[in-house]
Parts: structure tokens; sequence; C-alpha cells
């Protein structure tokens, strides 16, 4: 079952086949939304996840195409007089380019994570947790579809070039050897499978050298078992790729697939189970993560249908994320106390073989923190809270509370709950964790 991608941008999306049947109207928030939030879908998408005979609600439509109100509608009626009115292409794209300063496409924090080899700033690596690095090689950074509710956007570059991945390797590998406590290295994005095996292979295979003895766990954090499965079956690299999966558990390290599933459709065709099988039958584990979203997977029988139907593909629920403040978040976003209510309902209809999955959990500046649940305590309702991860690795674990806020979406809008005027960990939230490692270890 041999299958070439096809990829539609705003540019050539009228030319597939299902969009000529679409009512007017959703073609033209197509052409308007997808002016500021850019989106990017394939022919898997198309023929085999979205259901083309409810596209007014179907969670794979929304996840792949702009829709009317995932724009402010000030923002909307701007961009669609400016195409009425044919104004100037620099106009458009000036006015174009407010908007998207204005929806926050660089989400807060990511920039302390940034480390140093001596002088030399190491932009394709985040060190926040002393145990495990994220590395975001250059030529991973674009995506085989786009996720609307995603703003990595701004970083999306996409070269295929040897020579810049030699020389980033390079780098890795120096920052490596100094670093002994790092244990895990994350190849991140956009999305590490768009590139070639044997650029893959160029950053991966120096690892499993016995210089890196430290690095015990390899984890690729990656969308494409849902959105372009034949990446492991029929593309001319794809037993390259199962290939050098093979090598890396046959060194001895653990391979960990960290695989983007939003939805239960995306589990359900015959591409996807049997990718999922070759990565398995390699030695690679394959942990799975998702963002929580309204309009796509805002009910706990999703979630429990999701964590079952991956644990019976042979999948470790691993991660439910509460989104980030960015893009179009309005559209997306869910109170906290909304997010907690459903994962806890998820949470109780599965069995403990599900429940290896954390969540809902805020990737903030100062680590992933979980919303643990709502309690009442001499009176005072309150948010439970607690680290799944720290900037400090001493918060990890320790319970903590807020006021309860049942509008607040995100933790910067919680204020600490009986009458504190700080959280504890709040005067050493912005130090690297990784230049104080030893002293916060101690
Ligand atoms: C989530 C995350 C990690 C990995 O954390 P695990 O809990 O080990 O999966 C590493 N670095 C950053 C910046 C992260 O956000
Ligand atoms: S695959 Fe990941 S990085 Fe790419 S658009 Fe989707 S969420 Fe963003």
């Amino acid at each position: 079952m041999e299958r070439v991608i096809k990829s539609y941008t705003l540019h050539n999306f009228k030319s597939i086949p299902q969009i000529s049947h679409l009512k007017d109207e959703l073609i033209r928030d197509i052409e308007i939304v997808g002016r500021v939030l850019p989106f990017k879908t394939n022919n898997y998408v198309i023929d085999e996840l979205i259901d083309w005979h409810n596209v007014d609600t179907d969670p794979m439509f929304t996840l792949n195409f702009p829709r009317h109100d995932m724009l402010k509608k000030k923002h909307y009626d701007i961009v669609e007089k400016l195409l009425d009115e044919n104004a100037d292409k620099q106009v458009i794209e000036q006015r174009i380019k407010k908007i998207r300063l204005s929806l926050n496409p660089n989400p807060a924090g990511q920039e302390h994570n940034v480390p140093y080899l001596g002088e030399i700033k190491l932009k394709g690596i985040q060190h926040k947790y002393p145990e495990t690095i994220l590395f975001f090689p250059s030529q991973g950074q674009t995506c085989h579809a786009y996720c609307t509710f995603c703003f990595r956007w701004p970083q999306f570059s996409g070269m295929n070039e040897l020579k810049f991945a030699m020389k980033e390797t390079d780098l890795l590998l120096r920052y490596l050897t100094i670093h002994k406590e790092v244990s895990d290295i994350l190849f991140t994005g956009g999305d590490p499978m768009v590139m070639s095996a044997e650029i893959l292979a160029m950053y991966i295979r120096p690892l499993l050298s016995d210089k890196f003895k430290h690095i015990h766990s390899i984890r690729i954090g990656t969308k494409s078992l849902s959105y372009w499965p034949y990446r492991f079956l029929s593309d001319a690299d794809s037993d390259a790729i199962i290939s050098l999966f093979e090598e890396v558990n046959a060194a001895g390290k653990n391979l960990s697939i960290q695989a983007h599933f939003n939805h239960p459709v995306e589990l359900s065709t015959i591409a996807v189970q049997h990718a999922i099988k070759r990565i398995r039958a390699t030695g690679a584990q394959i942990r799975t993560q998702s963002p929580i979203l309204n309009h796509i997977n805002d009910k706990p029988e999703l979630w429990s249908q999701l964590w079952r139907k991956q644990v019976d593909l042979g999948c470790i629920p691993y991660y439910m994320f509460v989104p980030r403040n960015t893009g179009a978040k309005r559209y997306f976003e869910l109170p906290l106390e909304k997010c907690w209510d459903i994962y806890r309902k998820a949470y109780r209809r599965v069995s403990g073989i599900c429940r290896t999955v954390r969540g809902p959990s805020m990737s903030d500046v100062a680590g992933k923190i979980q919303v643990l649940g709502i309690q009442k305590v001499k009176g005072e309702k309150i948010f439970v809270l607690r680290f799944l991860q720290g900037r400090n690795p001493l918060w990890v674990d320790i319970p903590f509370f807020a006021k309860y806020d049942d509008r607040a979406t995100w933790f910067n809008q919680l204020k600490p709950a009986f009458g504190e005027e700080k959280f504890f960990f709040e005067n050493q939230k912005y130090e690297i964790a990784t230049a104080k490692n030893e002293l916060l270890l101690e």
C-alpha cells in the first residue's frame, strides 16, 4: 500500500476534490483565517481521517483547516475588508503581521532554557530539567501537516542540508560530553520525522557509542503516526528508519516515540495500526500525549477511548496537556476546572493499565504543573497542584494550593490560596536549572 504525500496549504487547498462540495462560507473562512493562522494538510488526512459528511463539527477538519471563530471578530473583519478591497499586498502583509504578533507567537519562558557551551549560545537546545534536553534539529522544524492550535510555525524553516546537521551534531555531542547529568535526549520540532533517515541517523548514531553511556533514552516527539503513518511504511526511506530504530535498541538504549494523538479517529486506520506494529517490533516504545482541546476532545469518553485504544495497540498513555496561550487558543481553550473534570471522568473509566497518563499539565516557566483537583479546606475552595517537572527538581511532587477560579485557563491566572502572597517557588523561578544543578540537588 504505497502512498506519496501530497501537501495542501492556503495556496492550493481549492484543488482538494472534497473542498469543492463545501459551503461557500466555509471556504471563505479558510481563505480569511488562513491568512493569519497558517495551515497545512495532506492526502492521508483528507482521504482517511476527515469525515467530509460532518465538516461543521468534525474534529479532524477543525484540526487541519482554519475556521471562522479561531480569530476574534475584529481581526476577521479587518482581514476580510482588506481582501475585499483588493488592498495592496504590502498593506495586507503588515496588518497580518500585527495580528499575528497580538496572538503571542512565542509563548513565555522558552528563552530561559537555551544553554551555553562556553561562549556559544546553543539555539537548537533547550535544557530546563536536569535529566532531559530538548534538541531541535534544524531539518526537523516543519511538520507533515500543521495543527491549527499550534503556533510553532514562527520557528519552521525546513532546510534539509547535511552540512548543517554535521555542525549541529558536533555542538550537541560536545554539550552532552560535559553534561553527564543528562540521561534523555528528546528530538523535537516541528516534527523530527520529516527528516530523512540519513539525517536522523547522523544525529542519533553517535549517541550509541560508549562515550555516551549516560544517555539512556532517545526520544522522538512526532505527529507523524497521526498525520502520515506511511512515514514508517512506504516512504522511500521507511525501511532505513526502521533499521535505525532497531540499531538504537540493539545498542541497549531505550527508544521512545512520543506520539501526539488528539482523537481516537487518528488510531482507527489500517495504516496507523500497521505503523505502530512496525515501530513496536523494533523494540521501541511509543508513549502518547495530547493537549486537551475544546471542539476536539472535550469529552471524557473520547479520552477513555483514546487511552484504551492506545494500550490495545501497545502504546503507553503519557501526558494530557493544557494548551499554551498562543495562536487560536481562544477557540480551543477550556477552564482548568473543566480540564480536570474531563481528565478525572476519563481516568476513572479505564483500568490501571491505562492510568500511566498524567494530567492535566501546564508547561509553565517554572515547570510542568499538574492540576490534581479541586478541594474545599476550612471553607476556602482551592486548586490542589503539584510539579510533575520543576525548574528546580526539589519542587517536584510537593502539593501546593491556589485560589479556586472558575475562569482560569492557565497557571499565570492563579493566585496563591489561604491569603499567601507568593507560591513557594516564586523567588527562584527564573534561574536556569542547568547552571545550578549541583547546588539544587544537594
Ligand atoms: C516536558 C519537557 C521535558 C520532558 O519531561 P518528561 O517529564 O521527562 O517527559 C523536557 N524538557 C522540557 C522543556 C519539557 O517541557
Ligand atoms: S505536529 Fe506538533 S509542532 Fe507540528 S503543527 Fe502539530 S502540534 Fe505543532
